[in-house]
């Protein structure tokens, strides 16, 4: 079995479904393929056959990289990781490249504010060092620029970025340029707006076991609940505010406010249309503003 092969085998990269991504800028996210890096970190010897295939890569494939990586010769080569979850992937690339490259070491990025950083003694050890940044999955890239950021910082060298998986079809190399990046696997991704998912038209099953499935379904459930809020509301009287029911109630405080009677929502509620327990912390939450419930308690 291939490397490929076998990271399809154990789960680590699922193709021909339907998941949902982390949303970006606002907007949800569907396609069919997925990289489940948490898989590949909980099977050492598929992560270690990833390092393997690295450090080949480093010393066959590519001239300029090489000659990035030895550009001062009897250098200590660090290879720096972004925490928490690329770390198990950093380690077990220092292990490979360690006697390849001469004397390898390992540090990690710890996250800071909106950025990273260098602490402790991994300062001493990257000051002055060649660094390889080693990121398990480059979705854009974003991450690794901020280790390379803070290993600049720090007085480090980046010689590279060495990703386990690359599927952000090119922008991560245009986002770390000018550092080279190398990726043992370019996995494509086909992705769409929820809203234009051709697997959602078809009517295909979301992928409940990865990606972010359980936030998307609370966020559609949310907006169709808000939605059967405003049309029955709409024709009533405006009157006394009513705080429909907790966590919404922030989100869409300004949209609701004079619009809606408590007695819809009691109404609503018989409807059998909202949870009980909804409809209770809707109760409460009105009790501690000390209105009234005009159906009695
Ligand atoms: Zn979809």
């Amino acid at each position: 079995m291939n490397l490929y092969e076998a990271a399809e085998a154990d789960g680590a990269i699922i193709q021909n479904s339907h998941v949902v991504y982390t949303p970006k800028d606002g907007q949800w996210y569907h396609g069919s393929a997925y990289v489940d890096k948490d898989r590949i970190a909980s099977n050492p010897q598929l992560l270690l056959r990833f390092a393997d295939q690295m450090a080949w890569l480093m010393i066959n494939v590519d001239e300029s990289v090489r000659a990035r990586i030895g550009m001062v010769q009897g250098q200590r080569l660090v290879v720096v990781s972004p925490a928490v979850g690329a770390i198990s992937w950093g380690t077990a690339l220092a292990s490979k490249l360690d006697g390849l490259f001469g004397v390898v070491k390992f540090a990690y990025a710890d996250k800071q504010d909106q950025g990273f950083r260098i602490r402790g003694s991994f300062l001493d050890l990257i000051k002055g060092s060649n660094v390889v940044i080693a990121e398990d999955v480059l979705n854009s890239g974003g991450s690794a620029r901020k280790v390379a950021d803070a290993v600049v910082q720090a007085g480090g060298i980046v010689v590279v970025v060495a990703a386990m998986c690359d599927r952000s079809a090119g922008e991560a190399a245009q986002k770390l340029a000018p550092y080279p990046v190398l990726a043992v696997m370019n996995v494509m991704m086909d992705k769409w707006t929820s809203r234009d998912c051709p697997l959602c038209r078809q009517g295909v099953e979301i992928n409940r076991t990865v990606g972010k499935w359980r936030e998307w379904e609370d966020d559609v459930r949310e907006s169709k609940m808000v939605e059967s809020i405003k049309t029955v509301a709409a024709p009533s009287p405006p009157g006394r505010v009513v705080m429909p029911f907790g966590k919404y109630a922030n989100k869409y405080l300004d949209e609701i406010e004079d619009q809606y009677l408590l007695w819809l929502v009691k109404t609503h509620a018989d409807k059998g249309q909202f949870d009980e327990d909804i409809v209770e912390a809707c109760e409460q939450e009105l009790r501690s503003r000390g209105v009234a419930l005009p159906y009695g308690e």
